[in-house]
């Protein structure tokens, strides 16, 4: 780059406080007319093209256009195209903005992806495969191992995944000759496009293998062992690193993701580390105390009510929740107590409660949350007044 650069705002032909838009407006107006694919034999449309890109390229980034407002060409040249060879459109080299901004002109034209209508395209890797497996709350906890069958695509047994029938190879393309691209008359200019035999592979293959049609890959079932490791919850994902789809002609595999999804359990919540559970107690132990055995997800344990426990007090019971898939400290189980009201009771069990009633003589004393109850209803008729 030799002559001294000009003006990045003159270039796209914009004011200096154009907005994105006009910018993005105007850039995409000059590189349609200036598009090297319509203009073939016109090396000053290659170079001006080149420049309004490198422009672009400046302006369509805030940080760039402030350093270029600021400093000038050297406040984005260091970040610039390096001087020689001609980036941009299909190496997309320095212009993130570009394929972006074109992604709805051209992106027909270019195939998905925005792969380079140049170059011979590579043989894709196969696709990621998701399978949601089902656990119980104890297989999550505890890890389990499980075979499971994924539908898939498999590499082919017969042709070793490269298509082509066992003893033979491929040929170089004869429509493209290996190019892997043609160019065709879209509209008013000229644009390559992925050669239409060969798929962009460049190659062509003579003989199919029988077993695959020459894909390469084979619809197939297959059969896996996963291991769930202890402690996964809802929503955990496993990778089985290329266990997903095989790649077109040889080309690498996909990964399967196997999805965590844990069923209710009729006990256990679970919140994190830490499992809740309602555990009922009788109304006489809650009175006086005393202790139960409850579940636990590995068996039971002693669990101590002490005396004049009230309804939807929680009682901690450490080291009895879930070790973390992700380590940190075994979480506990939380017990919350619900107070039974005895039912079906008999004439006599009923005189034994009046008596006891009776015998409490001031309802207050005995009863904490009620005399703090009326005493909140007293003030709340009094507020009302
Ligand atoms: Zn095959
Ligand atoms: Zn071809």
């Amino acid at each position: 780059m030799t002559s001294p650069k000009k003006d990045y705002y003159e270039l796209l032909g914009v004011e200096k406080g154009a907005s994105e838009a006009d910018i993005k407006k105007a850039f995409r107006r000059l590189a349609m007319k200036h598009h090297p694919d319509r203009n073939p034999d016109d090396k000053g449309a290659e170079a001006k093209f080149k420049e309004i890109n490198e422009a672009y390229d400046a302006l369509s980034d805030p940080k760039k256009r402030q350093a270029y407002d600021q400093f000038g060409h050297a406040g984005v040249d260091s970040s610039q195209m390096g001087g020689g060879g001609f980036h941009g459109f299909h190496q997309g080299a320095g212009s993130a903005g570009f394929g972006e901004a074109f992604g709805d002109i051209f992106g027909d034209l270019f195939g998905a992806g925005g792969r380079s209508g140049g170059g011979r395209a590579q043989p894709e890797r196969g696709s990621d495969l998701r399978f949601r497996m089902t656990l119980t709350l104890e297989e999550a906890v505890h890890g389990i191992t499980r075979v499971i069958s994924v539908p898939t695509l498999a590499s082919c047994k017969t042709c070793n995944g490269l298509g082509a029938k066992p003893g033979t190879s491929k040929t170089t393309c004869t429509t493209c000759k290996g190019q892997g691209a043609v160019r065709m008359q879209q509209g008013f200019f000229s644009v390559q496009q992925a050669c239409p035999s060969c798929q962009g592979s460049g190659q062509m293959i003579k003989d199919p293998c029988k077993s695959c049609y020459g894909q390469g890959r084979v619809q197939e079932t297959k059969q896996l062992s996963v291991k769930i490791p202890a402690g996964v919850d809802n929503g955990d994902r496993i990778r089985l690193s290329g266990e997903g789809e095989a790649g077109g002609h040889g080309a690498s595999a996909g990964d399967l993701y196997v999805e965590v999804v844990v069923k209710e359990h009729s006990l256990f919540q679970r919140d994190g580390a830490d499992l809740h559970c309602q555990v009922p107690v009788s109304f006489v132990m809650a009175c006086l105390g005393g202790e139960i055995e409850i579940p636990t997800l590995t068996g039971h344990v002693k669990l101590k009510i002490p005396g004049e426990t009230q309804s939807g007090k929680s009682l901690r019971v450490r080291g009895h929740g879930i070790k973390p898939l992700r380590g940190g400290a075994m979480g506990d189980l939380l017990c919350h107590v619900t107070i039974e009201t005895p039912v079906h009771l008999t004439s006599e069990q009923k005189a034994h409660l009046e008596a006891f009633d009776k015998a409490l003589h001031d309802g207050k004393k005995h009863s904490p949350k009620a005399a703090g109850w009326f005493e909140g209803m007293k003030k709340f008729f009094e507020g009302t007044k």
